[in-house]
């Protein structure tokens, strides 16, 4: 990148060059991923904390990069918000979602599919009615879907989020407050939101048994949520002394690795039936 110097001279930076032909190659790929099918949605269960039944799931994304084997979306999610990329990829995820949720309900399972959004489709004017459109070709209903949106999202712009999560909610999604606990959103701002559940972040779920710091707030949360009239959801429980805890302390519902790590979509069926066996 050529770059003007207090005197007036052109430099060359080679640097600032490097770095941005690697985030162009970098939306590139990305985009080229779609075409070439290397995304994959994987699934993680979502079970009552009480009983053990599996009441839905949560889609997360992989990436299967040709060279470099299996991306994690924290090395592409908040790259792809930046750019803006994640629009096209929440509308893959949403297609991808409700094929499964479709295929699901005519095999007799008629399991909620968790879907996240970001900062960016919250400013999507068009997702709401893309959204219908993919609901309607699926012949779903928007209550089969609950959409997670995570406190720092909406803190992003609170007004705007309040007026898309309105909408969403108007057409019938379940909604939900990821990584609750984590962000700097106001009360003042969640009692006015049209949220469902809260969804506790896993710090402070993965060690909760050995950290009474950490128990007191899990406790203090489902407290609120049940006192907002909402579902708690824990996530990160790897052992089955978490989840015990988490039941006693009222939680509705939980994921993670004790239960199960995200799988993909097709093996879902196959855990489903060794998991009510
Ligand atoms: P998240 O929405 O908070 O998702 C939960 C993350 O915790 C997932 O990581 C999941 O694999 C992981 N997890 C679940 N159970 C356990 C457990 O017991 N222990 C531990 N240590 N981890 C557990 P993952 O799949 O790597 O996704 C990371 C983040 O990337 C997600 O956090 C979400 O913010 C974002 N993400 C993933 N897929 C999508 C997507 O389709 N759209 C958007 N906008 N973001 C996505
Ligand atoms: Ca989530
Ligand atoms: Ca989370």
């Amino acid at each position: 990148a050529a770059k003007q110097r207090n005197d007036g001279a052109v430099v060359y930076d080679a640097a600032m060059d490097k770095s941005s032909e690697k985030s162009l190659s970098l939306l590139t790929e990305l985009r080229n991923a779609i075409e070439r099918n290397e995304f994959r949605l994987h699934v993680q269960p979502k079970i009552m904390l009480d009983t053990g039944k599996v009441v839905g799931m949560e889609a997360l994304v992989r990436w299967v990069h040709p060279e470099r084997g299996n991306v994690f979306p924290d090395e592409f999610i908040p790259f792809a918000e930046q750019t803006g990329f994640i629009r096209v990829l929440t509308r893959w995820v949403m297609e991808k979602s409700a094929e499964l949720c479709q295929e699901l309900a005519t095999k007799g399972y008629p399991l909620k599919i968790s879907v996240n959004l970001s900062t960016r489709d919250l400013m999507d004017q068009d997702l709401p009615a893309k959204f219908a459109e993919t609901l309607l070709r699926h012949k779903l209903a928007p209550g089969s879907f609950c959409l997670e949106i995570t406190e720092s999202a909406i803190m992003d712009d609170p007004v705007r989020a309040q007026h898309t999560l309105e909408r969403l909610s108007a057409m019938g999604f379940d909604l939900s407050i990821d990584d609750f606990g984590t962000g700097y959103s106001s009360l003042a701002y969640l009692k006015r939101l049209p949220v469902n559940e809260l969804k506790i972040d896993k710090s402070f779920v993965l060690n909760m048994e050995n950290d009474i710091g950490d128990t007191k707030i899990v406790r203090s949360t489902i407290d609120l949520g049940h006192n907002m009239g909402l579902r708690v959801v824990a996530e990160g429980i790897e052992s089955e002394a978490v989840w015990r805890l988490l039941a006693e302390l009222g939680c509705d519902q939980g994921q993670g690795y004790f239960m199960s790590r995200p799988i993909p979509g097709d093996q879902l069926i196959a855990w489903l039936e060794k998991w009510q066996a």
